[in-house]
């Protein structure tokens, strides 16, 4: 019986047939920054329910506790993203309580941010008014990947006939974002699932470059 996870492993005559050897693995690079979507792609799409999913445009994440100068850039893309999408939109909310720096997360980043309640749990504002303007269903998660929001997008795959495709824009895209985008690839592995790499932004330029690379690798179209 064919077995993919053995004929594809690293280093093998098949893996490198399809992914390339490292100095070719930057064309995955040169392909998203071309836009080119694989072929047939965008006549597929028609017919199905758009989703996006905004994740954690909080302040916290933009210009509060774990701010950067890459996530303020970003923000006037994504609200522009909002504006312009025609479909469902979901906006995660990362939300810890008051005892973060007790759990898990708190312990290996003692960094308190998005405690509920507080200013930098908010999203932020722009993100914010396009969000009312089109209309949105928030999910809170106290963790990176959300199962809640992936039970929310199979009832929508359900009720949908001509299927689903989800595209995933925001902030951390080497924590959050690709936690978020594999979660769905494995609860949807027929479903097209992209990411905007101009509407995200990661701890590091450096760490969203390899979360955007991780991601291709993963099947996610990144755009
Ligand atoms: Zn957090």
């Amino acid at each position: 019986m064919f077995c993919a996870g053995e004929r594809h492993k690293a280093g093998s005559p098949g893996f490198r047939r399809v992914f390339g050897v490292a100095g070719e693995r930057q064309g995955v690079g040169l392909r998203r920054r071309k836009g080119v979507w694989r072929k047939g792609q965008e006549e597929r799409v028609k017919g199905m329910e758009k989703i996006l999913v905004v994740v954690d445009m909080q302040n916290d994440f933009v210009d509060g506790a774990l701010g950067t100068k890459e996530a303020v850039e970003v923000v006037d893309r994504v609200a522009a993203k909002i504006e312009g999408f025609e479909g469902r939109i979901f906006a995660t909310l990362d939300t810890h309580e008051q005892n973060y720096l007790d759990t898990a997360e708190g312990r290996r980043l003692p960094v308190p941010h998005c405690i509920r309640g507080q200013k930098g749990w908010e999203l932020n504002g722009k993100v914010l008014s396009a969000l009312e303007k089109k209309g949105y269903t928030a999910v809170e998660k106290g963790t990176f990947g959300s199962v809640k929001l992936a039970g929310l997008i199979g009832e929508i795959a359900e009720a949908e006939a001509g299927g689903i495709c989800v595209e995933l824009v925001g902030l951390c895209t080497d924590i959050c974002v690709v936690s978020n985008a594999l979660l769905l690839k494995a609860y949807f592995p027929e479903t097209d699932i992209a990411v905007d790499s101009m509407c995200c932004a990661g701890v590091t330029p450096k760490t969203h470059e390899a979360a955007l690379e991780t991601m291709g690798m993963c099947q996610i179209d990144v755009r």
